[in-house]
Formats: C-alpha cells, structure tokens, sequence
C-alpha cells in the first residue's frame, strides 16, 4: 500500500496538534496582532470560530486578565456603535438580570441612567391612536384587568375577616403601624436619596415590568419582600441616619416590582405586616 506522504507534506496533518498549549512569546503575539490589523473576519470564519468555542470555559486567570481590562475611548465607542439597533435575547435579559441581582449601580452610573431616561417618552404618550385603534383596545381588555381566580378571591375575603374595613384604606396615622409618631420616620426614610436608590435599581433589573401580571410601563411600586417595617423594628432603626446606613433595608434582592393592582392584590391577601419571602413565592405561583 502507498502513503500518500507527498499529499500530507506542508498541510495540517490528522492527529497533530498545532501550538496547543505551546504559549506564544510576546514578540510573537505582536506580529501577529501587527499582521492582523485591518483585515475583517467573515460571517463564515465568525460563525466558525463561535462554533469552535462552543462549550469552553475560560481558566480563572484569563477571568481575571478580562476583568482588568480597560478599553480606550475608541474601542468604547466602536464597541457602543457594533450594540446600537441590536436587541438582546429573552436569554441573554434574563441572564442579566440574575447576574445583577444584588448588585448596586455607582452613584456616577445612576446620574448617566437618569440622563438617558430623562425625556424620554413613555410608548403610549404622544401617539395618536385612531378611533378604531382605541375600540380595538378598549374591546380587548373588557373584563380582562387582573381578574382574581376563585382561590384568589377566597384567599381576600379570608384575609379581610375579623379586619375592621379594608387596610389599604388605613395609612398614615390610621395604620396599625402607627405608634409613637413613627410615621414621619417611615416617611421621610421611604423617600430619601437611597431608597430612589433602591427603587431605582429594583426597576432596572425588573425591567419595569410587575412580576405578577409581567406588564410593562402603567403605575408600578417596589415590594418589600421582607415589611419594611419589620426591617426597622428589627434594627432598631430610631433615625434616618440609621436607616441609611442599614443595608438590608436597601438590599435589592428584598425588592420586587409590582404593578399598583397586583401590589393592592398582595397586602389583601397577606396583610401588611410580617411580610416575606415564602408569601411572594406563593403570590407568584398562582
Ligand atoms: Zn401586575
């Protein structure tokens, strides 16, 4: 039999492996970005490459070499431009959000949201829908505004006994949390700088949609999942000084945006004390 050496000679061989492992030296790594520069990768390459990747896990080390770096202000730009138009993937916003679950936005990141947001017109304002396209709403929705299921009724009309009138009503200094003149310290710690904080950063991850109904946009609130309340008695908070430098009450992962029907839904079935976790998983379920 003949072996087909002559065909094999100079071209990549079967069972060879080229440069793995070997690590390039530094000079090297340079001529070969040097003979790279300008030259575009096509889809076909990309598509291989990407395929190639598939599976591989970076090492820590090379984490921690990306974490590091800092890119300059024009492959920020290029970078920013190449994302412009593109939209995420339902995948790629939920993996996001789990990643950001927790995490803070600096106090520089918030003023640049807030710059990008300001001025911004909500999608239903300023559009001058036809006659026929508000009838084709309006039909649409008829009867369909967050319907209690049966179980859901029962669990309000349960929840409502022996309570004299609907809680909702009673805020303010008719609240049964409202002792020693402590509303004012609820209020005043409800609207200072770290709890817009707090909201704030609860929205952007929920991507201002309840968590209930999934809807988008309308009058939204964060949830407390822990009472509020309950996190100030248990700290002990006396102050605003306090409640600022307690960190579980601005803990995003004790927030939850809730549209104002679901959040009015919530508080009629569990009341407005002793809040947790457990009553969201089971608000959700259902
Ligand atoms: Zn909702």
């Amino acid at each position: 039999m003949k072996l087909k050496n002559k065909k094999n000679s100079g071209s990549f061989k079967k069972g060879h492996k080229v440069n793995l492992g070997k690590k390039l030296s530094e000079e090297h790594k340079r001529k070969i970005s040097e003979s790279n520069k300008g030259k575009t990768i096509s889809d076909e390459i990309r598509k291989k490459i990407s395929l190639a990747n598939k599976g591989k896990k970076r090492s820590e080390e090379q984490k921690n070499k990306l974490k590091g770096r800092k890119f300059s202000e024009e492959t920020l730009r290029k970078m920013s431009l190449a994302r412009k138009g593109k939209k995420l993937s339902e995948k790629t916003k939920k993996k996001l959000s789990i990643i950001n679950i927790g995490k803070r936005h600096s106090k520089e990141t918030l003023i640049k949201l807030r710059e990008t947001h300001l001025g911004q017109i909500p999608w239903c304002l300023g559009k001058n829908l036809s006659q026929e396209h508000r009838k084709k709403i309006s039909i649409a929705n008829t009867g369909k505004k967050h319907p209690h299921s049966e179980e859901t009724k029962k669990k309000i009309s349960e929840a409502q006994k022996g309570e004299k009138g609907n809680n909702w009503e009673k805020r303010g200094k008719n609240s049964n949390s409202y002792r020693n003149g402590l509303t004012p310290l609820y209020l005043q710690i409800r609207h200072c700088f770290k709890s817009q904080q707090f909201s704030y950063d609860c929205y952007i991850r929920d991507n201002y949609a309840c968590q209930k109904c999934k809807e988008r946009g309308g009058i939204l609130c964060v949830h407390h999942i822990k009472s509020f309340s309950d996190i100030i008695e248990e700290n002990n908070i006396k102050s605003l000084e306090e409640a600022e430098m307690c960190n579980e009450l601005w803990d995003v992962r004790n927030g939850i945006v809730f549209c104002k029907e679901d959040h009015k839904v919530f508080h009629e079935i569990f009341g407005f004390r002793n809040n947790n976790k457990e009553q969201i998983e089971e608000f959700l379920k259902n």
